[in-house]
């Protein structure tokens, strides 16, 4: 037995941090139903356990403004595509959530009131509070930003108690372990760390709204099954960044 967390949930309130590439399973682009569902079964299981749950969902797994302008479109024109992007997402998650019998909401920063509520702080903490998994969608609403800025910003906002960021490799690595087999996992660091040795993890805007607000971050594979059950638990796994390292 290698978990040595209770059946009680660390987090009361957990922001969790979706990239558009991780819906799209392994058809390297766009969004695959039976990827979404999987991530839903573990996102229920965790709902399951009365902890509140708002996602985060990016888009680059359709559009990505930077790439986009660097092949020649308007950069501000590009980013509104990226958030776009980002509600396709959206649904497609609320659709396999609602499918696992999860009762959520979708809240965009860019208005589409025929298929998503608008984002009402107040109204998304209340859902949450009814247990209610409420997806963020369209970012920040403003081009230049990303939506792990989003992630920062909306679980400052409705104060949740960390960030769970989900990555395709095991926690933050000293150098890129996909290209650097020698690169070593790094199980704690501060902020500041993150900023100074330039780790990859979020961009500088999004590490530096946490370290204001003083959010914890945990960064964790999401590709191992039954991960966000056993964080929420309080088994140490990934890479946890806050304040002062213990
Ligand atoms: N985007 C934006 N403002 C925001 C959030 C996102 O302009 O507040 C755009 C930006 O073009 C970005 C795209 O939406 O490239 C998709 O988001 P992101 O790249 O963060 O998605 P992820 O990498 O998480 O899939």
């Amino acid at each position: 037995m290698t978990n040595p967390a209770s059946q009680s949930p660390r987090y009361n309130r957990i922001l969790l941090k979706l990239s558009g590439e991780a819906l799209q399973g392994s058809q390297g682009y766009g969004i695959d139903p039976e990827t979404c569902s999987r991530i839903a079964s573990e996102i229920s299981d965790v709902a399951k356990l009365g902890v509140q749950i708002a996602l985060v969902v990016g888009g680059g797994n359709i559009f990505r403004g930077l790439k986009a302008s660097q092949a020649g479109f308007d950069r501000t024109t590009a980013d509104y595509m990226g958030m776009l992007a980002t509600i396709l997402n959206g649904m497609a998650l609320q659709e396999a959530l609602e499918n696992a019998g999860v009762k959520t909401r979708v809240q965009t920063a860019i208005e589409i009131k025929e298929l998503a509520e608008p984002y009402i702080r107040r109204k998304a903490m209340s859902h949450l509070e009814k247990g209610i998994v409420v997806i963020f969608v369209g970012g920040t609403g403003n081009p230049y930003f990303t939506t792990d800025t989003t992630a920062a910003l909306r679980a400052s906002e409705i104060n949740a108690d960390v960030i769970f960021k989900a990555t395709k490799v095991d926690g933050v690595f000293s150098d890129d372990p996909v290209t650097n087999p020698a690169a070593e996992k790094l199980d704690e660091l501060t902020y500041i760390e993150v900023i100074q040795r330039k780790l990859k993890v979020m961009d500088m805007t999004a590490i530096t709204l946490s370290m204001d607000n003083n959010i914890p971050i945990i960064v964790f594979n999401l590709n191992t099954s039954g991960n966000i059950k056993k964080i929420v638990l309080g088994e140490k796994i990934g890479t946890i960044i806050r304040e002062v390292a213990s």
